[in-house]
């Protein structure tokens, strides 16, 4: 090894000569490792990529594969799949996949046709996702007939979807199968959109009113430096973040969604595991999901359309650790689990009370031509705000029943309430939370 160099293999008597780990590597990958690249260097040459461009031929595709075809052409940093982007690692890496594997996109294009909207070619209004992200067979095709990697990063299908809450709201009569949007077996038909993250830089830092310079140092420090280009690429502007994306559930014609004459009703929902799949009864999450989901349903039978776009942020994008860690000091805090400390619980953990920014958020909304919603079904202030500051009208804004809170989340909802969120209750005081009590551990019985 000469000077300068650096190797990422284990020296370690116990593991494979160094020798033999070398010719493992080089069979995958070039001898030499690029630990970054610079506008001016030799055989950089990024396909042109101009975001909010009206033109889908102008506005270029997204390519940030680092494959050898393809390293000099990339006009993105980061990597692509989201969080998942680690797997593909592991699986090259154990030799389940190689690394030049070129995706057949044949019959993979969406069932159904979204847009394009105005919202598609202005660089402000969507800044989080690849408007195009979904259309690479129809219009980046001739790329991928080059050679260059050219990845989706939304797909569109159909499903039909059967939950046993809805069984149960049929059953009980709050909804009824009309053979159309809830089928003769209770099956609720929906097209689904799921979408990976793409940022364009300027207008991610100009949402959150930050410069560009302090957001790519930001994402390049905490993510343990991975991303060396966000500070040797200035020429770049596009990154795909190595986190999870979101999906939207639409309810009836999706073509209903962008018509001023259609009713709309809509939530945004982040991710809560522990409530959504597993039924947790401390937060109020799956009952209100479940909710929105039978008035969406409901909307549609109506002749209008509903929407359900679930956001991959668990625990208010602060992740299940720190969740579950705030639940043990919430309820072993002195005077028990209440309304009053619920938010100073969370900061006290993880230094602020939510990390979900939803500044970003309405830009999905954006992209599937959303001008109004008639019903918002969330209490969320910070949503609200943020929709409404996009430039979307919310006509009306539907709490959670009484009736579908589950006991113990009474402290997380009246804490919210407090904070800012919608209520057409009344407000609880600084002595109504601390009166408000969650179960203490002695309750919950293992
Ligand atoms: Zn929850």
């Amino acid at each position: 090894m000469t000077a300068g160099t650096v190797s990422p293999l284990s020296a370690d008597p116990g593991n494979e000569p160094v020798q033999d780990q070398l010719q493992q590597v080089q069979s995958l990958y070039p001898s030499r490792v690029v630990l970054t690249t610079y506008p001016s260097q030799h055989g950089i040459n990024p396909i042109p990529l101009k975001w909010g461009a009206k033109d889908p031929a102008e506005r270029g595709p997204v390519v940030v594969s680092r494959n050898q075809e393809t390293l000099g052409k990339r006009n993105a940093m980061g990597a692509g799949g989201g969080s998942y982007c680690i797997y593909r690692a592991l699986a090259v890496a154990i030799g389940a996949l190689t690394p030049n594997h070129r995706p057949d996109f044949r019959l993979t294009e969406p069932t159904n046709k979204f847009g394009p909207f105005d919202a598609w070619c202005d660089p402000e209004k969507i800044v989080s996702m690849d408007p195009w992200g979904h259309a690479v067979v129809e219009h980046f095709d001739k790329y991928v007939e080059e050679g260059t990697d050219v990845r989706p990063t939304i797909a569109i299908t159909k499903a039909h979807i059967k939950l046993a809450e809805i069984d149960d709201a049929i059953s009980k009569g709050i909804l009824s199968c009309d053979g159309d949007i809830i089928t003769k077996n209770g099956e609720l038909k929906v097209v689904k959109v799921a979408a990976e993250p793409v940022w364009y830089l300027p207008g991610v830092a100009k949402r959150f009113g930050i410069s560009e310079a302090v957001l790519r140092r930001a994402l390049f420090e905490d993510t343990g430096g991975m991303y060396p280009e966000l500070i040797t690429r200035p020429d770049l502007q596009v990154f795909l973040p190595p986190i999870g994306g979101l999906t939207v559930y639409i309810f009836g014609d999706p073509a209903f969604i962008p018509d001023p004459t259609k009713r709309l009703t809509m939530r945004v929902h982040d991710e809560c595991n522990g409530s959504d799949v597993f039924g947790s009864d401390i937060c109020t999450c799956k009952p209100y999901l479940i909710y929105s989901i039978e008035e969406c349903a409901r909307e549609a039978q109506n002749g209008g359309v509903g929407v359900v776009v679930y956001f991959r942020k668990e625990g208010r994008a602060l992740g299940e650790v720190t969740k579950y860690l705030v639940y043990n000091a919430r309820k072993r805090q002195e005077g028990g689990d209440t309304a009053a400390n619920y938010f100073k619980r969370t900061e006290f953990v993880a230094g602020v009370k939510d990390m979900r920014f939803q500044a970003l958020m309405p830009d999905i909304l954006h992209w599937l031509g959303v001008k109004r919603i008639d019903r918002f079904i969330s209490m969320s202030n910070m949503k609200y705000e943020a929709i409404v500051g996009s430039g979307i009208e919310i006509v009306e804004r539907v709490s959670i029943p009484e009736e579908r809170m589950p006991a113990d989340s009474k402290v997380e909802i009246e804490a919210k309430i407090a904070d800012g969120y919608f209520t057409t209750g009344e407000v609880p005081t600084a002595e109504t939370l601390q009166s408000v009590k969650g179960r203490n551990w002695d309750e919950i019985a293992h």
